[in-house]
């Protein structure tokens, strides 16, 4: 019923109980769930879950996003299941197209902008570092699009959200491994979640290998997982592995690739949309300065390529507007 918006308590259903998720946002989640549902529902279902998910940063986290979480996880055909979208041949192709449209001659990648400048409280130049050097462009227009410490560095707008890293590995195997796409793990295990793609996209298309994902989220740095090398956490993985499935066989193993980033996932606390970065920030920072990396409005309640492409678009409208209401000035913004 929680799942169906329906609010069930004192035996009178009421509908779209919890349209309004920003009246949840000072809510703690255990309170939320004990309260609307049984203790059960928090201890055996809910509570395991979000150790997986935010670790001992659990009671930090609000029951609006909880329901943000549940509404759009409830969006199921009956018949099969959660509805998931997949790019037909990856996001490269999106990439691709994406390089197409703006001119790979006005793209330049292996480069780290370090230096922002404004005079007279418009932005004027980015300066730019890369194995070739160090360049400053004059600008008219900026788009921050990353986590919001590289926004504070060059702009100096701060931004209270914390973050949670993840140590992902893709194993390639013979044999697949679960008769489920995903599955999250309540268990004791090092792993958050086993994530199956090729019981999602068939695995003929590559080439037969069976790709499973092996995610877990950390905290703190002085997390075990954080501090080992490839060859450790490939030994975590595969021996957390064994002691689930009894029938695994690490023969059937042929790579494991690993990636760690220490801030992929925001910690969605109470309050969190108090610290959300506004997508325009000609008034907090410089006129021509915008935001839309994973602190915006649109990667809340959860996360995913989506958000930032809908962050995009919404940067773009707001200076297709500034750009209406003074014609003349021509834009440069991404350009440099
Ligand atoms: C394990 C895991 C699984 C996920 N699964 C999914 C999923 O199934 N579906 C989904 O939709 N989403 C998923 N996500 C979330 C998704 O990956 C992110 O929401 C998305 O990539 C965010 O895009 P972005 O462009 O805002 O940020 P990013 O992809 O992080 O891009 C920011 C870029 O800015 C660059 N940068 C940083 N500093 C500078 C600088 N000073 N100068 C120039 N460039 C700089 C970075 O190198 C980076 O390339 C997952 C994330 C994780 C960690």
């Amino acid at each position: 019923m929680l799942v169906l918006d329906v609010d069930v308590r004192g035996g009178v259903p009421s509908f779209d109980s919890y349209e309004r998720l920003e009246d949840y946002e000072d809510v703690p989640i255990e309170a939320f769930v004990v309260e609307h549902t049984t203790r059960g529902v928090y201890d055996n279902f809910f509570e395991p879950l979000l150790d997986a998910k935010f670790g001992d940063r659990k009671d930090d986290v609000s029951a609006a996003w909880l329901l943000g979480r549940v509404k759009f996880r409830g969006e199921r055909d009956i018949l099969n299941g959660e509805i998931l979208g997949y790019l037909d041949g990856g996001f490269g192709r999106l990439l691709d197209a994406l390089v197409d449209a703006v001119g790979p001659e006005n793209i330049e990648s292996g480069t780290r902008v370090t230096d922002l400048e404004t005079t007279d409280g418009r932005v004027s130049a980015l300066t730019a570092e890369s194995d070739d050097g160090t360049r400053t462009h004059e600008v008219d227009g900026v788009v921050v699009a990353t986590m919001p410490n590289v926004l504070e560095e060059l702009t100096g707008y701060p931004c209270d959200i914390d973050f949670q890293g993840t140590v992902c590995s893709v194993v390639s195997m013979d044999e697949s491994l679960l008769d489920t796409y995903w599955l999250n793990i309540a268990d004791e295990a090092p792993f958050g979640a086993l994530i199956e793609h090729t019981n999602f996209v068939p695995a003929e298309r590559y080439g037969g290998e069976h790709l499973l994902y092996v995610a877990r989220y950390v905290q703190d740095p002085a997390e075990a997982i954080w501090q080992q090398d490839d060859d450790a956490v490939r030994e975590t993985w595969l021996s957390g592995i064994e002691d689930l499935f009894p029938d695994f066989d690490r023969e059937s193993v042929d790579w494991v690739r690993t990636a760690r980033n220490p801030r992929t996932a925001p910690v969605y606390e109470r309050g969190y949309l108090d610290m959300v970065v506004p997508y325009d920030l000609g008034e907090a920072v410089a006129e021509g300065v915008y935001y839309a990396g994973m602190a915006s409005r649109a990667q809340y309640p959860e996360r995913s390529l989506n958000g930032a492409i809908v962050a995009g678009y919404e940067c773009a409208d707001r200076i297709t507007e500034r750009e209406a209401a003074a014609p003349g000035v021509e834009q440069s913004v991404g350009r440099e």
